[in-house]
């Protein structure tokens, strides 16, 4: 049989893994607009792409909806983390609605980007995945002169109209490898394509795809948390397969995890997305433990200290005034 020895179960743990700043920051902006303006907020499509950390601020007082048309007039209304199109906005002043926008930093920083390139008058060609909420909101910003390209494969294939100024923007959440591999294939037919003045890939998706590299090819499984609407959480799963991980799944919680799974497994790879609070790796952890996956080495590839401050509608200030 091809069971592990005993004692030779163990696990590694990556390091970084769970929250970035943007996703603290827009989880702790609805908190807060909670305490602050009282029950309920309303908040436009989930905070960030976690079940749990949505399931919980439903129960402090949260309401989510796809659409401010949804939200009665006069109430406060959170946009999430992934932003908005200029039009969203524009549609929750028109109905009166007060809006805290927890539009995390980074991506703001692309919406930015987009707007100033496209005044510049450059086709923008933007690599992310179709009906994404952060594409959505991206795209809104520059509608007329963005080319959405959602894999390496549309890159062999895209129209561009010709004599245009060309510049590749990005989703923060992709895969790092794909993405250069996309950009690699426009560049072919456009040569005068040029690069985005910084990374748009952010710093969160980025250290948790390097950390994974590191651990993958030790692991006869890899298990990421993480919801399926997750981009960098499903992106994780993938990049682990990439990196010679025998097999890589997704869960949103401990109890997903099937027996079969660790069937003839010696060493299991544990990582988490961006959204995932650390809460849900602990009861992964506790649960392989349980299944003799008592040793943990947590492998560590980055430090990450990075913080935003709150939207300013939620900041106190030193008086302790709002
Ligand atoms: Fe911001 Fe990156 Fe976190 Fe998205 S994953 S909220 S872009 S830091």
């Amino acid at each position: 049989t091809d069971e592990p020895v005993a004692g030779s179960k163990r696990v590694l743990l990556a390091a970084p893994r769970g929250y970035c700043a943007g996703v603290d920051r827009a989880v702790i902006a609805v908190e807060k607009a909670i305490e602050q303006y009282g029950a309920p907020v309303y908040v436009r499509k989930q905070i960030v792409h976690n079940i749990h950390v949505v399931t919980e601020l439903e129960k402090r007082g949260a309401i989510f909806v796809d659409e401010v048309e949804e939200v009665p007039p006069g109430s406060h209304i959170v946009f999430s983390a992934h932003g908005v199109s200029p039009a969203v906005v524009q549609g929750a002043a028109d109905r009166g609605l007060a809006a805290i926008d927890a539009t995390c930093p980074l991506v703001t920083k692309v919406h930015r980007e987009a707007v100033r390139f496209s005044k510049q008058d450059y086709r923008i060609l933007l690599i992310g995945h179709a009906g994404h909420e952060e594409v959505e909101g991206t795209m809104g910003h520059a509608p007329e002169r963005t080319i959405l390209i959602g894999s390496p494969e549309e890159a062999d294939t895209v129209e561009v109209p010709d004599a245009d100024e060309l510049i590749w923007l990005s989703q923060t959440t992709l895969s790092v490898d794909e993405t250069m591999e996309t950009v690699r294939r426009l560049r072919e037919r456009f040569p005068h394509l040029q690069d985005p003045p910084s990374d748009d890939i952010c710093y969160a998706t980025q250290n948790r795809q390097v950390a994974i590299k590191k651990v993958a090819p030790e692991c006869d499984l890899v298990i990421v948390v993480g919801s399926a609407n997750s981009s960098n959480s499903v992106r994780l799963v993938e990049v682990a397969l990439e990196y010679g991980a025998r097999a890589a799944y997704r869960v949103d919680y401990a109890s997903e995890i099937r027996q079969e799974w660790l069937d003839g497994v010696a060493t299991v790879g544990v990582t988490s997305g961006a959204s995932v609070p650390e809460v849900l790796v602990q009861q992964v952890l506790a649960d392989l433990s349980d299944a003799g996956y008592g040793e943990v080495e947590e492998i560590t590839t980055a430090e990450e200290d990075l913080l935003f401050s709150l939207p300013k509608e939620l900041r106190v200030d030193k008086s302790g005034k709002r």
